[in-house]
């Protein structure tokens, strides 16, 4: 057994290398395979023409922003300080819309306006923002798109839903004549409508979407010629998940597309705004185990590794599964997640963190109890490898918790160079600005 799943080349000795020359814990990002997930969404089918941007809260590090723009994917921000963290990774602001929940006031407000006439999309996601923006938009004659909610949305689970009634993004449908009314009296115009329901949800669901998005923009934004389906496309991250399929999504927008350009002559541009189906497959968690336990005869298998929690919250968050790569200190595999039949062993074991919290764990069943999973044993000083952890890891873990410090990021190029993206943060940062 060398090859860790089927759609990447990363190999077992290069974590294991990496691990010994980085030390653990460790993001690994393949950057092979997040250029190949931008070319298969660039080539998703469209019959006007198609923008995708990167929802880069998945992952915000500047060199994977640059990475992903260097394929021809522009960026979608989810706060200020995002636009800025782009716009610092050498992006220019023309290429970032602002998707946000913030009201940027005072200096903010300043700011905004700079990145609004430095060419950045504001996509109004209130009514409220809607209103402070009015006045300056249409003195400076800028088109706006609309986030709105159309009360129906998907997710992985119900804290990934983004569209239903239990969440708050963008315009509500019941607020959209009064939104227009404002609009008209300004007179300002949209250009694009935008609508994201969630992360990770049944494709069948982005794609009833498409239908329902199209007949809001054409009830309410005759001006618009472009129209963003959002984000949300489904990645398999464990081998019994199955991954959107682009070319049958896009297929099914085109054909949409086609028809709403037969019947209202109107050519609408196509965007969508994936973050996880670009990197969440491309990054790798790279732990220790530093001991071993067992809770008693009728107990679990434990294995304690040096990055719990605090570098992957996504399964004590979500209930989420990762697929677990057990890998020789020496750098032969083990075990992967992706040929169990290979486990003849019978091993399994809960792999937890460090962290003073029970569920500090990458194996949670769905009723949040450690649960244990087969893998190959390792020793102490061997690795556990977690995958699908290039998205919403890093960017969203509570790093500092229990005072561990944030772990270092490294990008395995094309080449097989590994180069250090992030440094791992020291004590000293994580105090320094306590008083
Ligand atoms: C988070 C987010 C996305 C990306 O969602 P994924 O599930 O990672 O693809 C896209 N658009 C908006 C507005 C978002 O907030």
């Amino acid at each position: 057994m060398t090859q860790l799943n089927p759609f990447s080349s990363v190999t077992a000795s290069a974590l294991a290398n990496a691990g010994q020359q980085f030390g653990t814990p460790l993001y690994l990002y393949d950057e092979a395979l997040i250029a190949q997930r931008c070319k298969n969404l660039l080539s998703m089918p469209n019959p006007y023409g198609l923008t995708v941007r990167y929802a880069m809260k998945a992952n915000s590090n500047r060199s994977i922003l640059a990475a992903i723009r260097q394929q021809g994917v522009l960026m979608d921000a989810s706060s200020m300080n995002e636009a800025r963290r782009a716009n610092l990774a050498g992006i220019p602001f023309q290429d970032i819309m602002l998707t946000t929940q913030e009201v940027p006031q005072k200096e903010e407000r300043a700011d905004l306006e700079q990145m609004i006439l430095a060419g950045m999309k504001y996509n109004v996601c209130s009514l409220r923002q809607l209103e402070l923006i009015a006045d300056f938009a249409a003195a400076n004659s800028i088109p706006l798109s609309m986030r709105v909610h159309p009360g129906v949305g998907a997710g992985e689970s119900a804290s990934r839903n983004t569209g239903d009634n239990y969440s708050c993004f963008g315009v509500h449908l019941a607020d959209i004549d009064q939104a227009l009314a404002l609009a008209a009296q300004k007179n300002l115009t949209f250009y694009k409508v935008h609508v994201h329901i969630g992360s990770g949800g049944d494709p069948e669901a982005w794609r009833s979407n498409i239908d329902r998005q199209l007949g809001i923009l054409e009830q309410y934004f005759p001006q618009a010629d472009t129209v963003s389906f959002g984000g949300g496309l489904k990645e398999a991250r464990m081998p019994s998940e199955t991954a959107a399929d682009i070319q049958d999504l896009g297929s099914y927008a085109k054909q949409k597309l086609e028809e709403f350009a037969r019947r209202t002559g109107r050519t609408l541009k196509m965007e969508i705004e994936p973050g996880t189906y670009i990197v969440a497959n491309a990054g790798y968690i790279i732990t220790q185990v530093i001991d071993k336990k067992r809770t008693g005869p009728s107990g679990l298998n434990f294995l304690i590794v040096d990055g719990g929690m605090e570098v992957n919250t996504r399964p004590l968050l979500y209930g989420s599964q990762h697929p677990l790569y057990a890998v020789s200190s020496g750098g032969s595999l083990l075990s992967s997640s992706f040929a169990p039949a290979q486990l003849s062993t019978g091993y399994s074991a809960a792999v937890v963190g460090r962290c003073c919290e029970s569920g500090d764990s990458q194996t949670i069943d769905e009723n949040g109890l450690n649960c244990a999973r087969p893998i190959g044993e390792p020793e102490i000083g061997d690795y556990i490898v977690i995958g699908g952890a290039g998205a919403y890891c890093s960017s969203m873990s509570p790093f500092n918790y229990n005072s561990h410090v944030q772990a270092p990021e490294v990008l395995l190029e094309a080449s097989g160079h590994m180069r250090i993206i992030r440094r791992r943060q020291t004590l000293a940062q994580v105090i320094e600005n306590e008083l």
